[in-house]
């Protein structure tokens, strides 16, 4: 059984997975709009991810016998500067993400809740992942420049991402 302050946590979490899938469904669109397709793709391969993790929370709320309970999901902005914007915001969103699974994981410690500890340990380690991913294509995006045809070659990489 959770407590109630830690089964308001993970909600609240839950929730924040659920607005990572909605703003990288945002992202992909003005990268639809932009003729960008395979950011597009990759883009939304990532909000199939971010809907996942928040079944994962779904899931692990369920079975420590807790209540999910769905709040309005925030609006995420629609225009973007370019490929660079886009990408320095989607890995500046997954820093905030890493910060919400660590305090949650102080939360869960403070409150002697070891499930949770145990339950966000695949969380932590996803966050490396997420942050290195992003971080590594604002690199590249940085090394390109604005050209439009040094851009599309990695329109094309990118797009080669499964899943979404
Ligand atoms: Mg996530």
């Amino acid at each position: 059984m959770l407590s109630k302050k830690v089964q308001a946590a993970l909600n609240a979490h839950l929730n924040k997975e659920l607005y990572s899938e909605y703003l990288y469904l945002a992202m992909a669109a003005y990268f639809d709009s932009t003729r960008f397709e395979g950011f597009a793709r990759w883009m939304r391969a990532q909000a199939s991810e971010e809907r996942e993790h928040a079944e994962k929370f779904w899931t692990y709320i369920d079975d420590r016998e807790g209540r999910v309970v769905l709040e309005a999901i925030a609006r995420p902005p629609a225009d973007y500067k370019g490929p660079l914007d886009v990408f320095q915001q989607a890995y500046d969103h997954e820093r905030e993400v890493t910060k919400a699974i660590h305090e949650l994981y102080a939360l869960a410690r403070a409150d002697n809740d070891y499930a949770t500890e145990v339950f966000l340990n695949w969380f932590i380690a996803e966050q490396v992942e997420e942050e290195k991913m992003t971080s590594q294509i604002v690199e590249k995006l940085r090394a390109l420049g604005d050209s439009k045809a040094s851009l599309l070659i990695l329109d094309r990489e990118l797009g080669s991402r499964s899943g979404g």
